[in-house]
C-alpha cells in the first residue's frame, strides 16, 4: 500500500516474462496493468491458426516443469488444473548429412547402446558430460538462478563452487565438448545446445554446458492443446486477480519525477500513473523510454542469433517422423562463421523440424500435420530479406531436408515465412534477435541486465533480455527475481 491506496504496477509487454509477473504481483495486492504493444499477448510464445492448422510460433518445447509448477503454486493454483504437460519421448531425431539417424532423450538404456554404436569411449565421456553439467547446475541454482545479479554468494554456492571441476567449466563450450566426446556426431549434437540461448557453441562458456544437463534431468515437454496454452492460462488466472491486460498500448514513455517512476506514456498520448514500472520488452528499449536516442542500445555484434521459420499445414501424414527432429549440415562451424562473421544466412543450414500433431492431433485437422520449420538466421532484421533472397534460402532449407530423406512438402495446403525482419517487427525485438544478446563468454552469458534499474527508482526488468535470460522456464525465474524485488523493496 501507498498513501492508503494499492500500490500500481505498469508492465511494458505481454510476453511470458510479463504475464508471469502480473501474476505474482497481483497475487500480492498490487494493481497490475500489462501494455502489450501488438495485438496479442504472449509475446515470442504465440499461436497463428489457419485453415484449421495451428502453430506455436516460437517454443516447441519446455524443460524444467517444475519451474512452472512453482509459478502456479505462488498463487495457490495448482499446474495440472489448467494444463496438461506432455513428456515427448525420444526427445529428437538426429539426422546427418552421410545417412546416419538416431533417436536422442529417450530411455537410458537406449541411449548407451547408441553410444556404443557411435563410439564406444564416448559412453564414459557422457556421464563424465552429466557429472559437469550436474556441477554446473548446482552451481546456477545457487546463485544466478535464484537470486538477483550481485547477491553475495551464500554457503550452498561456495559448496558448488568448491565441488566444480574448473579445468572444464572455465573454457570454451565446444572444446568442453571436444574432452568428453570422440564421435563427431555426438560432438555435433552436444554442439547445438547453445543455440537454445542464440549463441554459437565456439564462442560460449563451457558452463553453458548446464542446458544438455537440464535436459537431460529434467526432460522435454509439450502441453496439450498448444504451448500457447500456458499464456491462455496465466491470462485467465491474471484476470482472476484483476489484472488490466491491454493489447495495442504500445508504451513509447517511463515518465520520471525526481528519480522514481511516475507512470508511462502511450501511444496516441495517453498517460497510466504507476508507483512501479516494469520493462518487459528487451532492456536495451529502456533508455529510449527513458528519454534517450531512439532504437536500442544492443550492438549489432552483441545480438544473439535470429531465425527464419516456415509453418507449413499438410492435408496428409508424414509418417516415419517424430515430434522433433534436426537435420544437421555437414559444416558446423562453417555454418556458425556464416552466421555471426559473415552475417549471411548459411548455404548449408541445419534445419530443426518440430511436428507437434505427432504427440497433439488436435493442432490439424483429422488426418493432416501441422510442422514448425525453423533455421537458425544472422539477427540482421536491416538486411534484404526481399523475396529473391527469402526464395533462396527456403530452397536451402528444404535442400537440407529433402536430403535427410524427409518428404517433399510443395502441397502444402498452408505455408506462412517469418523472417528475422517479422521477428523484429512483431515482438520489438532488436534485428530479431531471439534471446537479445548472445552468450559470448562469461560476462555476457552470466552478467545480464539486472532486475532493477541502477538509476530510477520504481523501475524494474523481467523476460529473457535481463537477468537471468531467455529461454522459458529462466524467463519464469526471472519474474520471480523481479517479484521478490518489487515486494521488497516497493510494499514494505
Ligand atoms: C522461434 C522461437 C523459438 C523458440 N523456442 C523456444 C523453445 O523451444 N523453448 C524455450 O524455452 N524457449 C524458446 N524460445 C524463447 C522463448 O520464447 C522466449 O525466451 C520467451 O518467450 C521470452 O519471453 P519474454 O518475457 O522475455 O518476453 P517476449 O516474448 O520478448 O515479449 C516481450 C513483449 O514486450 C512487448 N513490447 C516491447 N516493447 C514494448 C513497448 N514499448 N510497449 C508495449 N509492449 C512492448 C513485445 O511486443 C512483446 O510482446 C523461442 C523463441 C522463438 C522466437
Amino acid at each position: 500500500m501507498r498513501g492508503g491506496r494499492r500500490q500500481r504496477a505498469v508492465i511494458i509487454g505481454g510476453g511470458l516474462g510479463g504475464l508471469a509477473l502480473a501474476l505474482r504481483l497481483a497475487a500480492r495486492g498490487m494493481a497490475v496493468t500489462v501494455c502489450e504493444r501488438s495485438g496479442r499477448l504472449g509475446g515470442k510464445m504465440n499461436r497463428l491458426e489457419r485453415d484449421g492448422f495451428s502453430f506455436d510460433t516460437g517454443p516447441s518445447l519446455i524443460t524444467m516443469p517444475h519451474v512452472f509448477e512453482g509459478l502456479f503454486a505462488s498463487v495457490g493454483e495448482t499446474l495440472s488444473d489448467h494444463l496438461e504437460l506432455m513428456p515427448v519421448r525420444p526427445l529428437a531425431e538426429y539426422v546427418y548429412p552421410d545417412g546416419t539417424r538416431f533417436a536422442h532423450g529417450g530411455a537410458l538404456p537406449d541411449w548407451i547402446d547408441t553410444l556404443r554404436r557411435l563410439e564406444p569411449r564416448d559412453v564414459d565421456g557422457f556421464f563424465r558430460y552429466v557429472r559437469l553439467g550436474a556441477r554446473m547446475f548446482a552451481l546456477s541454482e545457487s546463485t544466478f538462478l535464484r537470486r538477483p545479479l550481485g547477491a553475495p554468494p551464500d554457503r550452498a554456492a561456495l559448496a558448488a563452487m568448491a565441488r566444480m571441476p574448473w579445468r572444464h567449466a572455465w573454457g570454451n563450450y565446444a572444446r568442453a565438448v571436444g574432452a568428453h566426446f570422440k564421435s563427431p556426431y555426438l560432438v555435433q549434437l552436444y554442439n547445438r545446445y547453445p543455440t537454445y540461448v542464440g549463441s554459437s557453441p565456439y564462442e560460449a562458456p563451457a558452463m553453458l554446458a548446464v542446458i544438455p544437463y537440464l535436459e537431460y534431468a529434467f526432460g522435454g515437454w509439450h502441453v496439450s492443446g498448444g504451448l500457447y496454452r500456458i499464456v491462455e492460462a496465466l491470462t485467465a488466472l491474471g484476470a482472476a486477480r484483476g489484472v488490466t491486460f491491454r493489447t495495442d498500448a504500445e508504451v513509447t514513455r517511463i515518465r520520471v519525477a525526481n528519480g522514481r517512476v511516475a507512470g508511462v506514456g502511450l501511444a496516441g498520448g495517453e498517460e497510466l500513473d504507476a508507483d512501479v514500472c516494469v520493462m518487459n520488452g528487451d532492456p536495451s528499449m529502456a533508455p529510449a523510454l527513458l528519454g534517450g536516442a531512439a532504437g536500442s542500445t544492443l550492438r549489432p555484434r552483441d545480438r544473439s542469433l535470429s531465425g527464419l521459420v516456415f509453418l507449413v499445414g499438410l492435408n496428409r501424414r508424414v509418417e516415419g517422423w517424430g515430434h522433433h527432429t534436426v537435420f544437421f549440415s555437414e559444416d558446423y562451424p562453417r555454418e556458425f562463421g556464416s552466421l555471426f562473421r559473415e552475417r549471411r544466412f548459411p548455404e548449408d543450414p541445419t534445419v530443426y523440424v518440430n511436428m507437434p500433431t505427432r504427440s497433439d492431433p488436435r493442432l490439424a485437422p483429422p488426418g493432416c500435420e501441422t510442422l514448425f520449420i525453423m533455421a537458425n538466421a544472422p539477427p540482421d532484421a536491416e538486411e534484404a530479406w526481399d523475396a529473391a533472397a527469402t526464395a533462396k534460402a527456403r530452397e536451402q532449407v528444404f535442400a537440407r531436408l529433402r536430403a535427410g530423406g524427409f518428404p517433399d512438402l510443395d502441397d502444402a495446403a498452408v505455408e506462412e515465412v517469418w523472417t528475422p525482419g517479422d521477428f523484429a517487427e512483431r515482438y520489438a525485438m532488436p534485428g530479431g534477435a531471439i534471446y537479445g544478446a548472445h552468450s559470448h563468454g562469461w560476462r555476457r552469458a552470466f552478467f545480464r541486465p539486472p532486475n532493477k534499474d541502477r538509476r530510477v527508482e520504481g523501475l524494474y526488468y523481467t523476460g529473457g533480455g535481463s537477468h537471468p535470460g531467455g529461454g522459458t522456464p529462466t524467463v519464469l525465474i526471472s519474474a520471480r527475481i523481479t517479484s521478490e524485488l518489487i515486494l521488497r523493496h516497493e510494499t514494505s
